[in-house]
């Protein structure tokens, strides 16, 4: 199936122009790196901890096959059912068979950018089953019809104003209003008569411990708990890459987690789940199963270049930090992960062709590698997938080798150039000697040009000018 191109340029001209959004997004993104900022003060205790969860992700990774039949094992003997799926389809198609079989109407959902990835309440509804997002900010979105913004808080692009006529407009008898308490009581009330009705619950993942099996999910609201802990029925949905070795290898990745993403030393609520209800257990779900989803992850693990790609926790730090993201907020990407690792991921579960023009959107300032609580180079694999884009690498991404003719041609040229040192010099005088000359209309000038001063070349070409000062080393 030939994919659509994502036209990431236009969405994100669109997104400049919209002052509001920008509005909303600065205050956003100033608080939330003051608030990461006030827990990593003590740079020693920052680089340690990092260690320690950069090591646990990569141990993780290495092993990964490994540890994913040990997960299996471990969560089986705890009696979860364990699900493989290699396509978004196949584990919607599971996810919908299994809530076939419970012979269920109505789910609430918690927070899941898996699920998001899977497309899974246009599945669900399809099908005939009634789907709430239980978590307050993918509410909020549900309700507006849109998909997250960002991955840890999903309508951080609206104001309260917004969504205090969105709760009156689709809320039946919710007055109008702007205190984020009254909005909070609003939603409870809808929400907690769903977890009394639902036949199920569907959560994501933080962690998937193989060496215990155990799930381990993090959430300030306690609908997470509420989702997994009411409904008869409770469906866990994750990647593959979500698995860590050891039961000690959470608590570091747990305060990396949170600290990066909203600033706080732990959140509200840590959910371990260990098994369904047992005997003589007074709640508690009676069936609990766990899909894992591959679609294009174990690509990503066979390449040593990209394995990395993998280490993410989600916590969405890179984005809060990121300049562009800053200004054109997560919408514009048009994927499920926006920013820098939607810039590194998107591209790579979804393809070249798909999104050809998200590598190139960064400034790669290396912010996000900077404050990538598993030291996740960012700025490197973002230059890996311009090449992979440009030429066709020895491990190939789907759609690379899609650069333009002219962008081909002009690298060519350049590479061409500089590869001898007679070449280079004639080049160096030409540009010194026709500077006047050079039109910011060229290929490859013009849309860099539109934003930045054109390019001049200097008067005297840097060797000559050595040459003239006496230093010829060559
Ligand atoms: S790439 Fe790093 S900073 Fe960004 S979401 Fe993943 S773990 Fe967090």
């Amino acid at each position: 199936m030939q994919s659509e191109r994502v036209d990431f340029p236009s969405a994100a001209q669109k997104a400049l122009a919209d002052q509001r959004l920008r509005s909303n997004l600065r205050r956003a993104m100033d608080g939330l790196m003051e608030k990461r900022a006030a827990q990593f003060v003590d740079v020693d205790r920052w680089n340690a901890l990092r260690a320690r969860g950069e090591n646990a992700r990569q141990r993780a990774l290495s092993k990964l096959p490994e540890l994913l039949v040990q997960l299996e094992e471990k969560l089986i003997a705890n009696g979860i059912q364990v699900h493989w799926a290699q396509t978004t389809d196949e584990a919607n198609s599971i996810i919908v068979e299994l809530l076939k079989g419970a012979k269920a109407k109505s789910v609430v959902k918690g927070k899941s950018m898996v699920s998001e990835e899977m497309h899974l309440n246009g599945a669900l509804e399809r099908d005939g089953i009634e789907v709430v997002e239980s978590d307050l900010g993918e509410y909020v979105i549900q309700l507006a019809g849109e998909g997250p913004s960002h991955i840890i808080m999903p309508c951080i692009h609206k104001e309260r104003d917004e969504i205090g006529k969105l709760f009156q407009e689709k809320i039946p008898g919710a007055p109008y209003s702007e205190e984020p308490e009254e909005l909070t009581a609003m939603a409870r009330t809808v929400l907690r008569e769903k977890f009394a009705q639902a036949d199920a619950g569907i959560s994501g993942v933080n962690m998937a411990v193989a060496e215990t099996g155990t799930l381990v999910l993090v959430e300030n609201e306690g609908n997470g708990r509420m989702s997994t802990t009411v409904p008869d029925m409770h469906i866990a949905v994750t990647g593959i890459d979500k698995v860590v070795e050891k039961l000690e290898d959470v608590p570091p990745l747990l305060s990396l987690l949170t600290r990066s993403a909203t600033g706080q030393p732990i959140t509200t609520y840590v959910n371990m789940i260990s098994s369904p209800r047992k005997e003589g257990e007074l709640d508690g779900p009676r069936e609990v199963h766990l899909v894992l989803l591959d679609n294009g992850r174990s690509g990503i693990y066979e390449d040593p270049e990209r394995r990395a790609t993998l280490q993410c926790i989600r916590c969405g730090a890179c984005m809060n930090h990121c300049p562009v993201y800053g200004r054109i907020g997560g919408h514009a990407y048009q994927g499920v992960y926006p920013g820098p690792i939607g810039k590194i991921l998107t591209p790579q579960l979804q393809g070249l062709d798909e999104y050809p023009d998200h590598a190139g959107a960064s400034t790669l300032c290396q912010r996000c590698a900077e404050v990538c609580p598993v030291a996740i180079p960012i700025g490197k694999m973002l230059v890996n997938l311009r090449a992979q884009k440009a030429k066709c690498g020895e491990v190939p991404i789907q759609g690379c080798g899609g650069g333009s003719t002219s962008e081909s041609v002009g690298w060519n040229l350049w590479f061409w150039l500089h590869a001898s040192p007679w070449r280079y010099r004639v080049m160096a005088r030409l540009a010194a000697s026709f500077r006047w000359a050079i039109p910011s209309w060229l290929p490859g000038l013009r849309v860099w040009s539109r934003v930045r001063v054109p390019p001049k070349p200097a008067q005297k070409p840097l060797h000559q000018r050595l040459h003239e000062i006496g230093v010829d080393h060559e």
